[in-house]
C-alpha cells in the first residue's frame, strides 16, 4: 500500500476536517457523526453516530503511529469526541502513548452537555493523561436562538461546563455562528453572546458566518419564511456589536468569512481596537461596492 492508501484506509472520509488551531496534529477517529445531531443549521451531522470499536482504534492508531512517529499531539476526530466514556478516552489516550511515545497533549470536539455529564474527577483524570483542550460549539448566547435552533443546550449548562473545564484546567475554543439568529435577532445575538463569553474564559473564539445548507432543517424555516437570513453586509454590522461589547483576555480571535471573503484575527483584548478598525473597513468597502453596482 501507499502512503496515501494507508491514510486514506484509517479515515471514514476522504477529506479530513479539524479546527484550524489543531492542523498539523495527528488525528485518529475514534467515533464518527455527532450524538445530538439535530441542530437546525448542521450539515456535519449527516453520518450516522458510530462509536469505533477499541480494536478498530488500536489498529488505526498502529498505522498512524508508523505515518507519524514524531508527532506531540494527537486531535481525536468524531463531532463530539468527548461524548465517549471516560474509561474508554483514558484507554485510547494510554494506546497512543504506547505506539507514539513522543505524544504529550490530546484534543477534541465537544458538547458542553458532555462535559456536565463527566464529573470533576473524570475530568481531572482526563487533564492528568493529558487531555489540553476542547472544541465546542458555542454558535449563540441567547436562549431564543439556541431554543430557536435545537441546539440542545441553554446558556446557564454552558456556563457551568465552562467552569467545570476551568477548574479541571482544560482549555477550550470556541466556535460562533454570526447570523444564527437571522435579521429578527440579530441584535439579541451578538449581545447576550459577547455577554456570555465575558463570563468564560476562552483561548481561542473562531467566527463563522451561517450557511445554508441543503436538507437541513434551517432551509425548511427558510422556504416556510420562518427565518429570516443576512447578507453578509448585515451580519458584519453584528460582528462588530459582538467585538465591541466582548472583554475577554487572552483569547485569539478570528473570522474567516468576513464579507464571505476575508480573514480578520488577533489576540484580545489588545488587538480588538485594530479588528474594529477592519470591520469598519470592509463596511465601507462594501458600501462603496454596492453603490458602483447601483450607480
Ligand atoms: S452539536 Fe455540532 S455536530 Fe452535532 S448537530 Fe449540533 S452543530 Fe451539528
Amino acid at each position: 500500500m501507499t502512503r496515501e492508501e494507508r491514510y486514506a484506509a484509517i479515515y471514514s472520509h476522504d477529506t479530513v476536517y479539524c479546527p484550524p488551531q489543531e492542523e498539523g496534529c495527528a488525528m485518529l477517529e475514534v467515533a464518527l457523526g455527532c450524538s445530538w445531531g439535530k441542530c437546525n443549521f448542521c450539515d456535519f451531522a449527516k453520518d450516522k453516530f458510530t462509536i469505533h470499536p477499541m480494536e478498530k482504534i488500536e489498529e488505526n492508531l498502529k498505522i498512524l503511529a508508523e505515518l507519524q512517529p514524531e508527532k506531540e499531539r494527537v486531535f481525536f476526530l468524531g463531532e463530539n469526541a468527548l461524548v465517549l466514556d471516560t474509561r474508554k478516552l483514558l484507554d485510547i489516550m494510554a494506546l497512543c502513548r504506547n505506539y507514539m511515545p513522543k505524544v504529550t497533549s490530546f484534543a477534541m470536539y465537544a458538547r458542553f452537555d458532555d462535559v456536565l455529564r463527566k464529573s470533576d474527577k473524570e475530568l481531572a483524570e482526563l487533564r492528568e493523561a493529558g487531555l489540553e483542550d476542547l472544541h465546542i460549539g458555542f454558535e449563540s448566547g441567547s436562549d431564543s436562538i439556541l431554543a430557536m435552533m435545537n441546539k440542545g443546550v441553554t446558556s446557564f449548562e454552558m456556563l457551568e461546563a465552562s467552569q467545570k473545564l476551568d477548574k479541571a484546567g482544560i482549555g477550550y475554543f470556541f466556535t460562533v455562528i454570526l447570523g444564527l439568529g437571522g435579521r429578527t435577532y440579530r441584535n439579541l445575538h451578538a449581545l447576550e453572546t459577547s455577554r456570555l463569553l465575558n463570563r468564560m474564559h476562552p483561548k481561542g473564539i473562531w467566527c463563522l458566518n451561517l450557511k445554508l445548507w441543503p436538507h437541513t432543517p434551517l432551509e425548511k424555516m427558510v422556504e416556510r419564511g420562518e427565518f429570516d437570513f443576512m447578507n453578509p453586509w448585515e451580519t458584519l454590522l453584528e460582528e462588530r456589536i459582538l467585538l465591541q461589547n466582548l472583554n475577554v483576555e487572552n483569547c485569539f480571535y478570528m473570522d474567516t468569512t468576513a464579507l464571505d471573503l476575508v480573514t480578520i484575527e488577533g489576540m484580545l483584548p489588545n488587538a480588538k481596537e485594530s479588528l474594529l478598525a477592519s470591520i469598519n473597513r470592509l463596511l465601507e468597502w462594501e458600501e462603496m461596492r454596492c453603490r458602483y453596482q447601483r450607480d
